[in-house]
């Protein structure tokens, strides 16, 4: 999979929508520092770090290699289901599988640097920063969450993990990934979310959705797809 991230520009404050991986799977992927720098970013212009979801691909970008904050300046901004459900040492140590044990390790790493900058929200709250609308997304994990961002009319849906396989989960939509939490749940999460998404004709992209990763989504039956939407170097 690649990991998708999204930097929001919003009346100058810079919100940065998940980090990837970090250094954990170097050298192929983790290059999130790499590519702002290209975008004229430096990680210190950082205000705000916005999480979809708690998992390693999404979270372990928050960190250096030494486990110290990759974005110094950063608020951290969290749904409240999602950080305590990953920051609970019973739901570790009650949970038998090894590869989730590690996703519980490598959270508490992620996000123990920011413990004095997080901020957790309810899921009444629905702007949890200023411009950006939270939709819960629960299933893939606990407090899994969607953003929302209109700007002079338009709309963009940042759905995070409602799709592991376009190809796939398009067409097929009941299908599951191992790193769900709740498989069920995920899969009424990932039909309301597409519904929604057709529906209102929205500009939808994803953290996994292939490069440029912009598209729309149409329903047909009682599948869906996708509407690529062109590379655009300039807004
Ligand atoms: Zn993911």
């Amino acid at each position: 999979l690649n990991t998708n991230c999204f930097v929001v520009n919003i009346n100058g404050r810079l919100i940065l929508i998940d980090t990837g991986v970090g250094s954990i799977l170097a050298p192929m992927v983790g290059h999130l520092k790499q590519n702002l720098t290209a975008a004229g970013i430096s990680p210190e212009d950082i205000d705000t770090v916005l999480l979809t979801h708690i998992h390693p691909d999404h979270t372990n970008g928050m960190i250096n290699a030494d486990g110290t904050k990759a974005f110094p300046n950063a608020e951290v901004v969290v749904n409240y289901t999602e950080y305590n459900f990953w920051m609970d040492e019973t739901n570790m140590s009650q949970n038998a599988d090894e590869i989730e044990k590690g996703n519980f390790m490598l959270a508490k790493a992620a996000l123990t640097p920011y413990e004095s900058s997080i901020r957790t929200f309810s899921n009444d709250e629905s702007e949890p920063v200023h411009g950006i609308k939270a939709i819960e997304a629960p299933g893939h994990t606990p407090g899994h969450t969607a953003y929302l961002i209109e700007s002079n009319g338009d709309k963009l849906l940042i759905w995070g993990d409602i799709i592991h396989n376009a190809t796939l989960q398009l067409l097929r939509p009941d299908e599951k990934v191992a790193m769900d939490y709740n498989p069920v749940q995920a899969v009424t999460t990932r039909k309301r979310i597409l519904d929604l998404a057709a529906n209102e004709r929205l500009l939808v992209s994803g953290m996994h959705l292939d490069f440029p990763g912009f598209r729309h989504i149409k329903k047909e039956g009682n599948h869906y797809v996708q509407v690529l939407e062109r590379w655009k170097t300039e807004l």
